[in-house]
């Protein structure tokens, strides 16, 4: 599964062995990633679940090929129209879901960016959640569950796609760059307490937690360039990156990077990155 689409290992085999299992939640959230990756995905699964081939998806039985020209009886797309999702096209997969399916014996439901429902919308499908019909399988794709009610995400599987290579909006970036300076900054100078307060907002947003760990490397390999007395920065962030030079000695700046790339490739592989938030508070005493 998913051979031609950019997710990561841990995504590909926890959905397919879900998908081979024949036990799939009723509900799955695909994040992370891009919002193409994302879609195209949840298209996939929604292949292999419906598929009545031998290795699912097969890619050459009907339903395959029907889901392929997105014509599949059973697959439902729901997409915004207009600025948001709204609460009518919800209450109408509340009417199709209730049909049994037509071809086999699941009715798959994809709400592309389901952080375009408006808070309406996501109620009226909240009511659809608390009272699943066998035969129907939601996927939800959105850049992070954070962006959707809890009571959804806590009646759903969630799966992490893989970092945002950058194509979203540069707004996530900016934030998650001045995030990235002010917590190595925390992280040199001040206490635990403050280095905690200022993390506790990644423990439900995993994409920034990512994101910023990315953006903490710039800056300390800047920091590494002014100690070595050159002045060629690249991170935007020279205040910063001064105050870091000052309160760390280069070997010292030298194991924060290190640290800080293997934590980013540890927090991208794995499913909880709140082991990786308590690695991130360990770091803050083998620096100082
Ligand atoms: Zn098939």
């Amino acid at each position: 599964m998913f051979e031609n689409i950019a997710v990561i290992p841990s995504f590909r085999n926890a959905v397919s062995s879900a998908v081979a299992s024949g036990k799939i939640s009723h509900a799955l959230i695909f994040e992370g990633a891009s919002s193409d990756i994302r879609i195209s995905a949840a298209k996939e699964t929604a292949m292999a679940i419906l598929c009545k081939g031998e290795t699912k998806p097969c890619k050459v039985c009907s339903a395959c090929h029907k889901v392929s020209i997105d014509s599949h009886p059973d697959l439902h797309i729901i997409s915004k129209d207009g600025a948001m999702i709204k609460v009518d096209e919800i209450r109408d997969i509340k009417e199709k879901a209730k049909v049994y399916p037509n071809d086999g014996d699941k009715s798959v439901f994809i709400i592309c960016e389901a952080q375009d429902m408006n808070p309406q919308a996501q109620n009226a499908l909240l009511k659809i959640f608390e009272e699943p019909a066998r035969h129907v399988c939601f996927i939800l794709t959105c850049p992070s569950k954070s962006s959707l009610l809890e009571t959804i995400t806590s009646r759903a599987t969630a799966y992490f796609a893989g970092e945002d290579s950058g194509e979203d909006s540069g707004e996530t970036n900016e934030k998650s760059k001045g995030l990235a300076a002010e917590l190595l900054l925390t992280m040199a100078t001040e206490n635990e307490l403050q280095f905690m307060k200022k993390t506790a907002l990644f423990q439900k947003d995993k994409a920034l937690f990512v994101s910023v760990l990315k953006n903490m490397e710039p800056v300390i390999r800047d920091a590494l360039v002014l100690s070595s007395g050159n002045k060629n920065l690249i991170s935007g962030e020279k205040e910063a990156c001064e105050k870091l030079r000052s309160a760390l000695t280069q070997k010292k700046l030298m194991l924060l990077l290190t640290e800080i790339q293997s934590l980013r490739e540890t927090t991208e592989n794995s499913a909880n990155h709140n082991l990786a938030l308590t690695r991130l508070s360990a770091l803050l005493y083998s620096i100082k």
